[in-house]
């Protein structure tokens, strides 16, 4: 029982900012909404006390001379599903990045329609996050604030395979690359934040492109129509933390 116990608690990390059916039910309104997360279950008590939450309003970031992540993404097999708060692709193994000479891998990405993050109090009508973890179970987190442009040929292996119900990992039988899901100009806010969904643990290394990547109306409505009542967490407080705002790419 103690086996399954550290196993299910594993699996729950595994799944980041989407977490397993077998956690307490949760929502993104109503009485198991964002402002009652933290009453839900004991494990989710952080989401109501936590002082380091994500996502916040980016504003008045410290600009900084950082060092550039370097991507080192292959293209991945669309291992497809809704987990009933977004859609996620589980990613294949091998790709990584290094943040300030440390490796962490690519588990999966997934989205939020409208963003999470804000940018001086605006919000954007979707945000893509890929999530990664170090040898040390660290998370990292790419941001990509999504917003409505050309259409965007690199989103549609996800787009077109969004399953708008409930559903277990398919192969979508195509493949994407987690490159072309990147804006050209790859600097980045970073800050030190927490999983946008219970149970919220923090100590996750945000890094949000300061880009926004376009993609069509038609991409954002289909990614809008998934989720109809939205799947974004509201802004936390900054606290006293520290935004930077990588001024070199
Ligand atoms: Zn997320």
């Amino acid at each position: 029982m103690r086996l399954a116990l550290l196993t299910s608690i594993f699996i729950f990390f595994i799944g980041a900012c989407a977490p397993q059916s077998q956690s307490p039910h949760w929502t993104y309104e109503g009485e198991e909404g964002p402002q009652h997360w933290g009453e839900l279950d004991d494990s989710y008590a952080v989401c109501g006390t936590g002082t380091h939450q994500s996502p916040i309003d980016i504003s008045a970031p410290s600009e900084q001379d950082l060092a550039n992540i370097v991507f080192h993404y292959e293209s991945s097999q669309v291992n497809i599903f809704n987990n009933g708060h977004t859609v996620q692709v589980n990613y294949d193994a091998g790709s990584y990045i290094e943040l300030d000479s440390v490796r962490y891998d690519v588990l999966q990405f997934h989205y939020h329609a409208p963003s999470e993050h804000t940018v001086d109090g605006k919000e954007f009508p979707a945000e893509l996050h890929i999530v990664h973890k170090n040898a040390e179970g660290k998370l990292a987190v790419v941001g990509i604030l999504l917003e409505e442009g050309s259409q965007n040929e690199a989103y549609q292996p996800f787009i077109e395979n969004l399953p708008k119900q409930k559903s277990d990992a398919q192969d979508a039988g195509v493949s994407i690359n987690a490159n072309d899901l990147l804006p050209s100009i790859q600097t980045t806010f970073r800050y030190s934040g927490s999983l946008t969904t219970p149970p919220c643990s923090e100590g996750v290394s945000w890094l949000l492109m300061t880009t926004p990547v376009e993609v069509s109306s038609e991409q954002l409505s289909t990614l809008e129509s998934i989720f109809e009542e939205g799947n974004n967490r509201p802004v936390q407080p900054l606290n006293n933390r520290s935004l930077e705002e990588d001024s070199t790419p």
